[in-house]
């Protein structure tokens, strides 16, 4: 039998500092390799407690590695940055509630204190991947009750079945399944059970939707959760994709480098004139001398004689002593030569006879070795590195020029996600519905426009789903349509308390999403709804936003929630919006939400700070043109006894849309 391949993942903030401070990591792999000779440790690292490093590492060893187990030790308490469970949840295809509770239920049989740890397990596609507390003590327990069932646990998986009979015949020959154990089985299963369900339904909040609109909720089922909660949600799960392989070409713009990336070329492959001169030996001094040969900046490039397809190129021209040669910016200097003296230190002596080339020319000045001369790999080295991975390929940093100046043609990149956009409601016309004019309860589709640009400003593909009539088996068809090849998708409407809102049980009832929140405590935008949705053939969820229907609502909670999940997504380091201080210029009321307030954002050069002008005290969801010319959202606090509204001067936050104009 194979050895099971192992990797095991210490998380700590302190470890990854300094590693030597990783007990429980080496201790795992001391215990594995005491077990058995079964388990293979290959590999074993230390990361900090963030989600994307975590998720990095789980995903290439489950995905490209192929590992048989995963333990990750530390991040499973109640402590902020204790992430580690929350981080590999979203990865995992199947959960093993059974392992959860063997964990938990043993480590309570030694203190009361291990309810204060929140293991998870389960399978990435075939990879088991497991959390144990971070210290060595609760380690060593938890491996001990692992280590009975490990073994037939992953033969299972690999579907070795001579294996599994062994492993049940093995415990029935040695009759280790005490009474108690049994029992603890049983409960297992149940628990298991039980713990499935809510996995599948975790928030079964939604009426059936044949529910008569006379017995409706008539308030909404979902807890109202912060804008920083709901956000911390949506960042669990919109984890970065897998690699693809990219040629280097415009269309690389946006994509998060996966790899580092060092040049395949020398930059110059030859000696380069810096400057239009005379190619020069720096000892012969100023005088007079014949110019003997002409380089400009050329390919030097011969075409193969037939019978010979090996690359030929001129032999260089070997300069004496005594000579000099004219030479053009970027032009190869001669042989020989060791310096370039510029057009302008020098003087025509005298034409040839043609009266067109120069036959003697006077160098005014003394020069030195190397002077204005690029030297082979001056600007870089073959082999040094040029951009390192998580590197953001922009239009701004010149990455793509740098790519293709050192012979890079295809790079390792994180793939961006597929993001289709629908709008949802019977009242909702497309806009090249010119054959007549709107009629009373028709209202024109401005939310698609609107998202499908800002997706595409943000250098990434949207894909357009249309309008979707407020009728559940279409919208079915469109989603499951749209689920095949995209991986998030965003509606606009039906989310809200009408009877036509049918967005979030048909997530719940016919795509078994799990609904991870459906009201957000903020204005605009409280119904803003977000889901996953589990998927068979592949190992990832699907993601859906299913955004209010009022334009400003839905382009406010695309700014918000959406659009740093996508950068996330592409592995962008720093996916969260910019936020600033900015004075406003004006009084403004406050409200008892936490409000989005459209402004405009001028840099007052002269005073050297920020300044925000409102885009009109009327901003109501509705009105689009509140967000006319608009660059930036105030994130103005609760109305509350004390504070009613904020004063002209007063410094607010500011979460940056665009460009900020100057004043
Ligand atoms: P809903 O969330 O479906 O209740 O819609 C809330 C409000 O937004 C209603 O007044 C809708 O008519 C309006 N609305 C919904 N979808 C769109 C859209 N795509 N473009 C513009 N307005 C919309
Ligand atoms: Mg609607």
């Amino acid at each position: 039998m194979n050895p099971y391949k192992v990797g095991i993942i210490t998380v700590s903030d302190t470890s990854a500092a300094d590693r030597t401070k990783d007990k429980s990591g080496p201790l795992l792999q001391q215990l594995l390799t005491e077990a058995s000779s079964d388990y293979q440790v290959l590999h074993t690292t230390v990361v900090p407690d963030e989600a994307i490093d975590i998720t990095r590492v789980v995903q290439e060893w489950a995905d490209t590695e192929r590992l048989d187990l995963i333990l990750l030790t530390g991040g499973t308490g109640f402590a902020e940055r204790d992430i580690t469970p929350d981080s590999i949840e979203p990865l995992l295809t199947r959960l093993t509630p059974g392992i959860t509770h063997l964990l938990i239920s043993t480590s309570l049989t030694k203190t009361p204190f291990a309810a204060l740890s929140r293991p998870i397990s389960g399978f990435r596609n075939k990879t088991l991947c497991i959390t144990l507390p971070g210290s060595p003590k609760a380690c060593r327990e938890n491996m001990d009750s692992l280590f009975p069932i490990l073994p037939h646990a992953l033969d299972l998986v690999r579907g070795q079945h001579g294996a599994i009979r062994h492993t049940h015949s093995h415990i029935a020959s040695t009759g280790s399944t005490t009474n108690q154990q049994q029992q603890q089985q049983h409960t297992c299963v149940h628990h298991h059970q039980q713990q499935q369900q809510q996995v599948q339904k975790h928030s079964a909040h939604t009426l059936d939707l044949n529910t008569p609109v006379s017995q409706r909720a008539r308030v909404s089922p979902y807890p109202m959760i912060s804008v920083e909660e709901a956000q911390s949600i949506i960042s669990r799960y919109a984890q970065p994709l897998e690699t693809v392989d990219m040629k280097v070409s415009e269309d690389l713009i946006g994509y998060v480098l996966a790899e580092d990336v060092y040049a395949k070329e020398p930059v110059p492959g030859y000696r380069a004139s810096i400057v239009d001169g005379y190619a020069v030996h720096a000892e012969d001094g100023p005088g007079i001398y014949p110019v003997c040969h002409v380089s400009l900046a050329t390919s030097h490039y011969q075409e193969p004689k037939e019978n010979d397809d090996s690359m030929t190129v001129h032999t260089p021209f070997q300069l004496k002593r005594g000579q000099i040669s004219r030479v053009a910016t970027g032009g190869m200097v001669p042989d020989g030569a060791n310096a370039v003296v510029m057009v302008e230190d020098t003087r025509l002596v005298e034409r040839a006879l043609d009266n067109q080339e120069e036959a003697m020319v006077e160098i005014m000045i003394s020069t030195q070795a190397n002077s204005m001369i690029r030297s082979v790999g001056s600007d870089c080295q073959q082999g040094d590195l040029v951009c390192s991975k998580g590197t953001v390929i922009s239009t701004v940093g010149g990455e793509l020029g740098l790519l293709a100046s050192v012979g890079v043609t295809s790079v390792l990149v994180y793939r961006k996600p597929r993001v289709g956009v629908l709008s949802s409601g019977n009242e909702v016309q497309d806009i090249t519905m010119t054959s007549r004019p709107l009629v009373p309860g028709e209202i024109r589709d401005s939310n698609r426009l609107t998202l499908l640009a800002a997706i595409r400003q943000a250098n990434m593909e949207p894909v357009d789903l249309g309008i979707v009539p407020d009728n559940v088996d279409a919208m079915e068809q469109c989603l499951q349509q749209a689920l095949l090849d995209l991986d998030v998708i965003i509606s606009t409407g039906g989310v809200s308390m009408g009877e036509a809102d049918y967005m979030k049980p048909l997530l719940e009832q016919r795509f078994n999403a799990t609904l991870h929140f459906g009201r957000v405590h903020m204005k605009p935008g409280k119904p803003t709804t977000f889901a996953t949705i589990p998927t068979t053939s592949s190992t990832k969820q699907r993601i859906v936003f299913a955004l209010p229907g009022n334009p400003v609502s839905a382009v406010v909670t695309f700014y918000l929630f959406v659009l740093p999940a996508l950068r996330q997504m592409c592995a962008i380091h720093q996916p969260k919006n910019v936020i600033l201080p900015v004075k406003i210029l004006h009084d403004i009321y406050l409200d008892s939400r936490p409000e989005y307030h459209r402004v405009r954002v001028y840099m007052n050069a002269e005073k050297g700070h920020l300044e925000a002008l409102s885009t009109g005290q009327n901003q109501q969801s509705s009105r689009m043109i509140s967000m006319v010319a608009a660059n930036g959202l105030l994130q103005l606090p609760i109305k509350t006894d004390d504070l009613s509204m904020l004063k002209k001067d007063d410094i607010v936050e500011c979460i940056i849309l665009g460009p900020l104009y100057q004043k």
